[in-house]
C-alpha cells in the first residue's frame, strides 16, 4: 500500500519532470528566433498616429502603464474589452521574452462626474450610505473576480490613487514653482494656455486649444478658473465630500488626470514605453497626463500611446453612465434580455480576440453565437492535437504557417489574423489525424508548442474543461500528500510530516488538522 502510494508520488513528480522538459524544449525553440522577433513588432502610436517599429527604451525591458478602473460600479464588458486587449499585449510582449513590467491602477478618488463638482466614489458613498472605502473594495474586488474569470495575468504594481496622495501634492508643487499652475479659493488649477505658449497643449488629441475645453457645463466651481481650458489639479472639498486631505491649499481631493501623471513615473520613470487605454481616455485624460509631466519634468513622458476601441451595443458605445451596457456576470447566467443562452468567458475572450484592439466591435447575441461555434471548433482541434503521431516526411510547411503567426502579432497585434492562421493549424490538425498530412516528430512537437503557447499563453483562451480539470488534479495532488503527511505522523516521521506542511505553505496551500481529518485551503 504504501509503496503504492510513494510510487504514485515518484509518478507525480516524474509528470511534472516531463512537464519542465517539455518547457526547456520550448525555451530553446523559442531561444535563437525571440531576438529577431523582437527587432520586429510594430505598434501603431497614437502620438504619431502612425505604425512605429517597437524599441523600448532599455533593450529586452519594456514598462507599461494602463489607465485601471474607477471603482464605483460593477465592470461592463466594454471596460473588460480595453483590459483584454492589454492583457493579450503583455501576454504577447512576455511571449517575445521582454521583462515587462505592467503597471495599471485602480482610480479609488479624484475622478470627477460631468455635472458636478463631487467625485464618482464620494457621490456613490453617499447615495448607499457606506464609506467610499467600502465602495472602493466592494468593487476592486468585483474587478478581479471578473478579470480572473476572464483568465486576465495580474498586472506588475496595481497603485491606488489614494495611495499616492503624498506624491500628487508633491507634483502640485513642482507644477506651481514652474509657473503652470495657479491657486484660487483652496483648489488649484493648471494653466492650459501658459503649457501652451511653450507646450503644445493637443499633441495627442490634435484638438485646437479653443476647442479643448474640457466640460461645456458651466459648472459650479469653473468661474475659479482663468480659462475654461484649465484643469484641476487639486479641489477645495465643500463640507459634503467625504474623501478629503490636508495639502498647502486645503483639505481637499487631487483631481483624476493627476494620478496617472504621479503612479506611471513613479514606476515606470519619467520616460517609459507604452501608455494604454480606451479611445475615450485620449480627451482630455492623457492630454493633460501629457501636460502635467512635461510641467513636472520637462520630457514628453511617453513614447508609445495605445488606446483600444470601444466595445458597442446596439451601435452605441457600452457605457456605465447611459445604462448601455451588459455586465460579465449577465453572460455567465445568460440573464439578460438581449441574450438567448449563458455563454462562458472563454467564448468572450474569443469573440474579443477576433477583432483587432484599435477597431470597433458590437456586441450581439448572434455574434456571440458564431464566436462559440468557432471557439469549440478550436478546442476540438487542441484536443486532437495532443494524440497526433509523427511522421518519417513531412508534408506541411511548418516555417512558413510559424512566420505568419509571429507577422500577424508583430504587425500591431493583429489577432484576427493570427486567429485566421490558427484556423489553418485546425485544418492541418484533422489533416495529420486522418492521415492526410504529416510532421515529422520534431515538427510535431514544435507544431503543438506554438500552437499552444498561441492559443494559451498569448491569445490567453483557456477552456472550462481545462479549468476545472485543473483544480480536480490539484485537489488529487494535495489529497495524495496529505495522506502520505498522516502516513508519515503514524510512523513518527515529524520531520517528513512538517516538510510536507510548510513546502505547501510556500506554495500557497495551507493544511488545517480538525477532528474529521486535514483539510486544506488556496491562497
Ligand atoms: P473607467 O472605469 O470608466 O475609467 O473605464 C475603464 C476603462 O474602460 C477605460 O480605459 C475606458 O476607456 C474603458 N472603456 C469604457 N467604456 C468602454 C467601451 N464601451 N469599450 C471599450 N472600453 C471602454
Ligand atoms: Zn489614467
Amino acid at each position: 500500500m504504501k509503496h503504492l502510494e510513494l510510487k504514485n508520488f515518484r509518478c507525480f513528480f516524474l509528470q511534472i519532470h516531463k512537464g519542465i522538459v517539455i518547457i526547456f524544449e520550448a525555451i530553446k525553440i523559442n531561444v535563437s528566433t525571440v531576438a529577431s522577433r523582437m527587432q520586429r513588432l510594430t505598434i501603431y502610436n497614437s502620438l504619431t498616429n502612425k505604425k512605429e517599429l517597437f524599441e523600448p527604451l532599455k533593450k529586452g525591458y519594456v514598462g507599461m502603464y494602463v489607465c485601471g478602473p474607477t471603482v464605483y460600479s460593477n465592470v461592463h464588458l466594454g471596460n473588460v474589452r480595453t483590459f483584454m486587449s492589454f492583457d493579450m499585449i503583455y501576454r504577447y510582449l512576455l511571449h517575445l521574452g521582454y521583462k515587462v513590467r505592467y503597471v495599471r491602477n485602480i482610480t479609488d478618488a479624484g475622478h470627477l462626474t460631468d455635472d458636478s463638482e463631487e467625485d464618482k466614489i464620494s457621490t456613490k458613498a453617499r447615495l448607499e450610505k457606506l464609506e467610499p472605502m467600502e465602495i472602493v473594495h466592494k468593487y476592486t474586488v468585483d474587478f478581479h473576480n471578473i478579470l480572473q474569470k476572464f483568465n486576465f495575468l495580474s498586472p506588475s504594481i496595481e497603485p491606488t490613487a489614494t495611495g499616492h496622495i503624498v506624491e500628487q501634492i508633491k507634483a502640485i508643487e513642482t507644477i506651481i514653482d514652474n509657473g503652470l499652475a495657479y491657486e484660487v479659493n483652496g483648489s488649484v488649477y493648471f494653466d492650459v494656455l501658459k503649457y501652451n505658449e511653450t507646450e503644445n497643449y493637443g499633441i495627442l488629441s490634435r484638438r485646437k486649444i479653443e476647442d479643448a475645453i474640457e466640460n461645456t457645463r458651466v459648472l459650479d466651481g469653473q468661474s475659479d478658473k482663468k480659462n475654461p481650458q484649465d484643469f484641476a489639479l487639486w479641489k477645495k472639498a465643500e463640507p459634503e465630500h467625504i474623501q478629503r486631505w490636508d495639502s498647502p491649499w486645503s483639505v481637499g481631493f487631487p483631481g483624476w488626470h493627476l494620478e496617472c501623471t504621479v503612479m506611471s513615473t513613479k514606476y515606470l520613470g519619467e520616460e517609459f514605453d507604452i501608455h494604454g487605454g480606451g479611445m475615450d481616455l485620449k480627451f482630455p485624460h492623457h492630454e493633460c497626463e501629457i501636460a502635467q509631466a512635461q510641467a513636472c519634468n520637462q520630457v514628453n513622458p511617453v513614447r508609445y500611446w495605445m488606446h483600444g476601441n470601444m466595445l458597442t451595443l446596439d451601435g452605441k458605445k457600452m457605457s456605465k453612465s447611459t445604462g448601455n451596457n451588459i455586465l460579465p456576470n449577465e453572460i455567465f447566467t445568460g440573464e439578460n434580455e438581449k441574450l438567448s443562452k449563458a455563454f462562458s468567458p472563454g467564448v468572450i475572450r474569443f469573440f474579443m480576440m477576433q477583432a483587432h484592439y484599435r477597431s470597433i466591435l458590437n456586441f450581439s447575441n448572434d455574434a456571440i453565437l458564431a464566436a462559440e461555434k468557432g471557439f469549440n471548433r478550436l478546442m476540438d482541434a487542441i484536443k486532437l492535437l495532443d494524440t497526433l503521431e509523427a511522421s518519417a516526411n513531412s508534408s506541411i510547411d511548418l516555417l512558413n504557417w510559424k512566420e505568419n503567426c509571429y507577422n500577424a502579432m508583430n504587425d500591431d497585434f493583429n489577432t484576427p489574423i493570427l486567429i485566421a492562421n490558427l484556423f489553418e493549424a485546425v485544418k492541418y490538425i484533422n489533416l495529420i489525424s486522418i492521415g492526410k498530412e504529416s510532421l515529422t516528430a520534431e515538427e510535431l512537437n514544435e507544431f503543438k508548442i506554438i500552437v499552444r503557447s498561441f492559443v494559451f499563453d498569448v491569445l490567453g483562451l483557456e477552456t472550462e474543461l481545462e479549468k476545472t480539470s485543473n483544480s480536480d488534479k490539484l485537489d488529487g495532488v494535495v489529497e495524495l500528500l496529505i495522506q502520505l503527511r498522516n502516513e508519515a505522523r503514524e510512523n513518527k516521521n515529524w520531520g517528513l510530516s512538517d516538510q510536507i506542511r510548510d513546502e505547501l505553505i510556500t506554495l500557497g496551500i495551507q493544511l488545517k488538522d480538525g477532528k474529521d481529518g486535514t483539510t486544506f485551503s488556496v491562497n
